[in-house]
């Protein structure tokens, strides 16, 4: 758990659970935060074990390192039952798109591997970790947030059946032994080291990654497990929680528990350039989901890097660049059909399709997901909600 690892601050590059900068060399950050590379080996037996082609975030390396996914595979092949646990901060009033890859991505995990899925709505961090006062911004705010937040989660499509959904503000009683456990196991100069805490930082930042840590550990949740505290853990995040997940792994063998495994995504850029990351507080560099069709031709048209040439001429002539070119990197993330896509990539770099022409089709791809996702939301009633966050027990086969 060394300093250096946590924070890489050399050419603006910086990748923490608060801050996103520069453009990340993925490679790197493989060897810096000591994970491994998916590799295709690792790839093509999820697509055997669970008897389906791999998703396309995994076919295009969208999800690109892990932490012993291999075991989870292996404790999967010999008929053992792992749960999924992912999360998220409720900070804003509606998702964006960055925040909805690893939801969708969780989805497609439960719906092949057919295992139970529990997903942490931190209202008690955000709030903790807040820069607005506290009076205007106050605790119940981003308890507001975290149930806004909570239907959009749903309407990617969980199932009911399999899926808990729960906020610390309020399942923390359930929480707190195996938090206790974890505080105690962890010091201050430790959690300083991972996450650079200050001593003038309030209390609640320093207590707080335990709580985080907690649900990666299945006795946490005894109505889904009966108890059993040995049940294995998978986690899809962005590759910026990992500090949260090294901790916590350090700790799982000295409290008796199994570390939990991890897989990790990249960053889904702002539309303003590959570097960083899409962000909530600038409206600007965001796709939300409760944007308009409107709204969303206007803000590819008007704010997507284009990587294409400055004339028509020169563009005709020399062909575009994918890789610096937002509209063809969101497709990678959101367009399904592979031979579409590579169709687009060959026109588009060849010159014979504009820059304007590539941005059209972004829209098209994007316009009828976002109506889906909304037309979902809007159909998920408050008991719903309440369903889905009713601690309650779930079949496990
Ligand atoms: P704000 O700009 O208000 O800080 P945000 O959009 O950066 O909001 P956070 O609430 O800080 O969102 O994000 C919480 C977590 O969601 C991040 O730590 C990260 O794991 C994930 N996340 C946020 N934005 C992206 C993104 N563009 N790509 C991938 N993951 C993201
Ligand atoms: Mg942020």
């Amino acid at each position: 758990m060394a300093e250096a690892s946590v924070e890489d601050n050399f050419n603006g590059v910086a990748v923490t659970p608060w801050q996103v900068t520069g453009a990340v060399d993925y490679d790197k950050l493989i060897a810096e935060f000591g994970t491994a590379p998916l590799t295709p080996a690792l790839v093509e037996r999820v697509e055997r074990l669970t008897g389906r082609k791999a998703h396309h975030f995994l076919r295009r390396g969208i999800f690109f390192s892990h932490r012993d996914l291999d075991q989870i595979l292996n404790a999967y092949e010999a008929g053992e039952r792992f749960y999924l646990y992912t999360g998220r901060g409720p900070s804003s009033e509606a998702l964006h798109l960055g925040h909805l890859i690893p939801f969708i991505f969780t989805k497609y995990l439960q719906d092949a591997f057919k295992v139970p899925l529990v997903i942490q709505l931190t209202d008690d961090e955000k709030f903790l970790f807040s820069k607005h006062d506290a009076t205007l911004h106050p605790l119940d705010a981003y308890i507001q947030l975290g149930r806004e937040n909570a239907k959009d989660i749903i309407a990617c499509g969980f199932d009911a059946e399999k899926t808990f959904l729960f906020a610390d503000s309020n399942y923390i009683g359930s929480l707190y032994p195996n938090v206790v456990r974890i505080q105690r196991a962890v010091s201050f100069n430790q959690v300083r080291g991972i996450f650079g805490f200050q001593l003038s930082d309030n209390i609640g930042k320093i207590a707080f990654p335990a709580v985080q840590a907690a649900p990666a550990f299945s006795s946490s949740f005894p109505h889904l497990f009966g108890g059993d505290a040995q049940v294995p853990c998978l986690i899809p995040c962005a590759v910026d929680q990992d500090p949260y997940f090294r901790m916590t792994r350090d700790v799982a063998p000295r409290l008796g528990y199994r570390k939990p495994a991890l897989i990790h995504s990249k960053f889904f850029p702002p539309l303003q350039g590959a570097e960083g990351k899409m962000s909530a507080s600038d409206p600007n560099s965001a796709i939300f989901l409760s944007d308009s069709p409107a709204q969303i031709r206007k803000k590819v048209n008007k704010y997507a890097f284009s990587g294409g040439r400055d004339t028509v001429e020169e563009h005709r002539l020399y062909g575009g660049d994918c890789s610096r070119d937002i509209a063809y990197q969101y497709l990678t993330f959101f367009m399904e059909d592979d031979e579409r896509l590579e169709e687009i990539r060959q026109a588009y770099a060849s010159g014979r399709m504009l820059s304007g022409e590539i941005k059209a089709e972004l829209v098209q791809c994007l316009q009828p997901m976002l109506a889906e996702l909304q037309a979902k939301r809007q159909a998920v009633t408050e008991s719903d909600l309440n369903r889905f966050m009713q601690p309650r027990p779930m079949s496990i086969s």
